[in-house]
């Protein structure tokens, strides 16, 4: 992208905050409720007419206020609401946007929590979702039927790294008046959907916007007008399902925010440098910025350059007894932890067939790639990364995924 155009992370730093005290943090808002002067004022501000005021903390608060709003800066819509987790803002985005009756056509490999939602728990309120390869726009398109109301993926999907043409399934949504819903917890600042042409952008914001692994924590970015009726009092899935994040979250995750570009240049650099080292070594190696990923040219051609292509990767150990072996040597050498979740400063890794994807019955799992010995990393912060790379192939060499080289000397 040229220097003039939507930068998602000279939005976040353009923002300016003053707290109560001209503190250079915005204050902590650390009521539940708040006080009026006049009656009338609490009446307008229930029926949401009272711009500016507070009424209860569920609704919304100062602090959520702020950090929404520098989310919706990052990602380019009018307005955001921020979420207890990921799950909270997800489950209410639905829930908003569908009822009894109503179809989703979800990309078959996405979040397994987002997965078993739609599968097990959303037909018990006559809302039923169709899995299909988000790649295939033919396939989408033949599942879209007359009730079908949301079109959901992942931009960069976890755990196959498959990318979404997000531009292509925006024209197939608009086309059949759906909402394209977009979950970019893998790819912020890479990745910008609403202006591809999602119609709502969410985040776990758990993993690397927050970046430390301290919180859970969910937004979703969209119009004005969407997030206000998440937030209506009588019949808004984010104010009546109660999803809300903490305050003091709220600021906290705000002040980790302003790192995330930083971080994510980091994430994106050490993670090519080990996908790129690992293909040359013969492994099977997944990563969206090697020419070998199917998905790598539309990838480009989305993507916010500088920040890269992003922190995760995956690599096929072949069967589970290596994948374990492999994972448990590397946290005993202290090279990351073997751990669920992502976008640490340490490399976090898992085997997601038997983690975070588990909710996908097996067969499934075969039928979309995923098998038994991938392992999903999340490349951590390491300073010298070609020191990471040295210590993690002799782990490989070790459990015998790759063959020992002979001794120099
Ligand atoms: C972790 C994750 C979620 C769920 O977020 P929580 O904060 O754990 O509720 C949703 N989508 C993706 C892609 C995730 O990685």
């Amino acid at each position: 992208m040229k220097t003039n155009e939507f930068n998602p992370a000279d939005n976040i730093q353009d923002l300016q905050y003053f707290g109560e005290f001209g503190g250079v943090n915005p204050s902590i808002s650390d009521s539940s409720t708040y006080t009026f002067l006049s009656a009338k004022t609490m009446f307008d501000t229930f029926e949401g007419n009272a711009d500016g005021c507070y009424l209860y903390s569920r609704h919304s608060s100062p602090s959520n206020l702020y950090l929404g709003q520098a989310l919706a800066a990052m990602e380019g819509t009018e307005t955001a609401n921020v979420a207890a987790s990921g799950m909270g803002a997800i489950t209410s985005v639905l829930l908003q946007l569908c009822g009894q009756g109503d179809e989703i056509v979800s990309s078959r490999t996405i979040y397994g929590g987002t997965y078993a939602f739609m599968k097990n728990f959303l037909p018990k309120l006559g809302i039923t979702t169709t899995f299909a390869d988000i790649t295939k726009h033919s396939v989408v398109e033949a599942a879209i039927k007359p009730n079908t109301k949301v079109l959901y993926c992942e931009s960069v999907s976890n755990p196959l790294l498959e990318i979404a043409d997000i531009q292509a399934l925006a024209a197939i949504a608009k086309k059949h008046n759906l909402k394209l819903v977009v979950d970019n917890t893998f790819s912020p600042l890479t990745v910008s959907p609403a202006k591809l042409g999602a119609d709502v952008v969410i985040h776990s914001l758990t993993k690397f916007i927050n970046g430390s692994s301290d919180t859970v924590g969910g937004v979703a970015c969209g119009t004005q007008q969407f997030i206000d009726d998440m937030r209506n009092v009588n019949n808004g899935a984010a104010m009546l399902l109660g999803p809300t994040m903490d305050s003091l979250r709220a600021a906290s995750i705000l002040k980790n925010l302003r790192t995330l570009h930083i971080r994510m240049k980091q994430h994106s650099s050490n993670a090519l440098y080990l996908a790129e080292r690992f293909e040359q070594d013969g492994l099977k190696v997944v990563y969206p910025g090697l020419e070998s990923h199917p998905g790598h040219e539309l990838y480009k051609t989305m993507m916010n350059r500088e920040y890269g292509f992003g922190g995760l990767l995956t690599l096929d150990a072949g069967n589970a007894h290596k994948a374990n072996d492999l994972m448990e040597l590397m946290q005993h050498r202290n090279l990351g932890y073997l751990a669920v979740s992502l976008g640490f400063y340490k490399t976090l890794f898992s085997t997601p067939g038997s983690s975070t994807s588990s909710e996908i019955p097996a067969e499934e799992q075969k039928e979309m790639g995923l098998g038994d010995g991938l392992i999903r990393f999340s490349v951590g912060l390491d300073n010298d990364i070609n020191r990471t790379y040295h210590m993690m192939k002799k782990c490989m060499e070790e459990v015998g995924i790759l063959k020992k080289h002979e001794a120099a000397y």
